[in-house]
């Protein structure tokens, strides 16, 4: 049997079987490698977690939205979760249809909102009184009626990465939880407007699985008490954020997750809309690179220049996320310490310092791993870097999913 997922083989680091450096000397670096067997089975390995209470999983669009990676998952049985009109149309295009799309977003703006409304989508995760009153709006003139939702913010400290987390009161998502059922009684008298669910989403990364459960109370105490006023909701949306291990510890642990959420959504009977991104897809990827330069400083770091930085991978510069780094081929020699950097103009371009590796020549291809979430999806042109190719291994085959920028890409649209 060949190993699923990456995995040590003869011609080095491999996925699904396939060698990866292959995948690199054909299309060259920096390129994103998936694994569609670890999609797979993460994405299902979530899906059953939640074992026979009714349920559906929405994948968040915004930690992987290539085409590709889409279309497996949609195959999968999966919805979408979309935070913007853009993926919204990416979200259609991979062949979700409306109904089975969430829109969510601290900002939505108007031509959103008329596109969101137009298409009739599963729900529009609404997050203020005044952004109801909108969609009301837009919906009354055009002789519709928009499935809403009401995202709470439940002012509970996600305990992750404070640029990620978004549940407490100083964050701007969401409404506070002591406004919530007046908003959503006044909401489900508007004639635009169907009133379908109550939303929460604390964070990302969240690897206790507490203040998760406590959101999840939050949002069933309100939906209780919209029930005894005679509001009925079709289900309750508890958002994504389930860690994952970057390391060989961390991350939370999925059946602990499930059961908490199921003990506190199950005895209401309300059906659940979950939203993970990072967890179907984050193992699923790998950043491959080759070293561009090898330098020590007189009694100081050594430093391992990539071809791959920030402008490919932003987590390391945005939030000091730590990657795992592994060279793709082995090499001999004794680990120490390196700065692994990229190439940017921006001391903040680094993977971090004191990554033990075996001494790496000019040419070495490493692979970063862990980043198939919130990796290519936050690539940017910074410095003038075409966005990165990727692609995608499957049945022991890989193929292109998306080509390197070109420069006249870039430039297209430019006079
Ligand atoms: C980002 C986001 C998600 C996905 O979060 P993960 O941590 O990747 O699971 C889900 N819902 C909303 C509203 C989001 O903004």
């Amino acid at each position: 049997m060949t190993e699923t997922g990456f995995h040590d083989s003869e011609e080095g680091l491999a996925c699904d079987g396939v060698p990866i450096a292959r995948v690199a000397d054909a299309e060259g670096t920096p390129i994103y490698v998936y694994a569609a067997s670890v999609i797979r089975d993460r994405f299902r390995a979530f899906d059953d977690a939640f074992g026979a209470h009714p349920h559906a999983v929405h994948y968040a669009l915004k930690a992987n939205s290539t085409l590709a990676v889409l279309r497996l998952l949609q195959t999968l049985g999966a919805g979408a979760d979309a935070n913007s009109g853009g993926e919204i149309d990416v979200a259609r295009r991979a062949g979700f249809l409306p109904s089975q799309i969430v829109f969510t977003g601290v900002g939505k703006r108007p031509d959103e909102l008329a596109k969101a409304v137009s298409l009739g989508l599963k729900a529009i995760n609404a997050e203020s009184a005044g952004e109801l009153a909108r969609i009301d709006a837009i919906a009354v003139a055009e002789g519709k009626q928009a499935n809403v939702a009401l995202r709470v913010n439940p002012d509970i400290e996600a305990m992750s990465h404070p640029h990620i987390s978004t549940g407490a009161h100083r964050n701007k998502f969401g409404v506070a939880l002591g406004e919530a059922a007046a908003i959503c009684r006044e909401a489900a008298m508007r004639r635009g407007l169907r009133f379908a669910a109550l939303h929460v989403h604390i964070g990302s990364q969240i690897e206790q699985v507490a203040p998760l459960r406590q959101a999840a109370r939050a949002v069933v105490e309100v939906a209780r008490a919209l029930a005894a006023d005679g509001i009925a909701l079709d289900y309750v949306d508890m958002g994504g954020g389930v860690g994952i291990a970057y390391d060989d510890t961390g991350g939370l642990d999925l059946a602990e997750y499930a059961s908490a959420l199921l003990a506190e959504v199950a005895p209401s009977g309300l059906p659940l809309v979950l939203e993970p991104g990072r967890f179907v897809v984050g193992p699923a990827g790998v950043l491959l690179s080759r070293v561009v330069d090898v330098k020590t400083h007189p009694g100081g770091r050594t430093f391992v220049v990539l071809d791959a930085g920030m402008t490919e991978c932003l987590r390391s510069a945005l939030y000091g996320a730590r990657h795992r780094i592994v060279p793709v081929t082995a090499r001999v020699g004794t680990a120490s310490g390196v700065d692994v950097v990229g190439p940017v103009c921006e001391s903040s371009d680094s993977f971090g310092s004191d990554h033990q590796l075996p001494p790496l020549a000019v040419d070495d291809l490493v692979a970063i791993l862990d980043t198939g979430a919130y990796g290519a999806t936050m690539a940017s042109n910074y410095n003038r870097r075409p966005m990165p190719a990727e692609a995608l291994v499957d049945g022991g085959a890989w193929t292109l999913i998306r080509r390197r920028q070109t420069i006249d890409a870039m430039l297209a649209q430019e006079s």
